[in-house]
């Protein structure tokens, strides 16, 4: 399965350009010439120097699969729990392994209701 492309870019290693394809035919060089990308959205051409090169393509659902990531305490007996908390609410946070406790979020606004 390919994967849909949102942002067709890469940096340059020398000169520290960051340069964009945004169309199929749109060839971005970088200011020293080392490096050159292409294919816009539809596929990613890479020409020049390939090690002067800094990957940072985006495609589409990367940033669900690092929502995913979130990992849970999977101790057996919560010993000890602290409380962690944001700007939206707080959640119980296992002192044992550092992770949190599934389930514990609780939103500020149900409190002042
Ligand atoms: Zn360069
Ligand atoms: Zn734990």
């Amino acid at each position: 399965m390919t994967r849909k492309i949102i942002e067709n870019k890469a940096q340059c290693k020398k000169c520290q350009d960051i340069i964009q394809s945004k169309s199929t035919i749109e060839l971005k060089r970088c200011s020293c010439g080392s490096i050159a990308v292409d294919g816009g959205l539809d596929y990613i051409k890479r020409l020049g120097n390939l090690d002067d090169i800094i990957e940072l393509t985006k495609y589409e659902g990367d940033e669900i699969m690092a929502e995913e990531k979130v990992e849970y305490c999977t101790c057996e007996k919560l010993e000890r729990v602290y409380t962690d908390m944001d700007d939206f609410g707080y959640w119980n946070v296992c002192d044992l392994c550092g992770k949190i406790v599934e389930n514990t979020y609780e939103y500020f606004d149900e409190l002042n209701d």
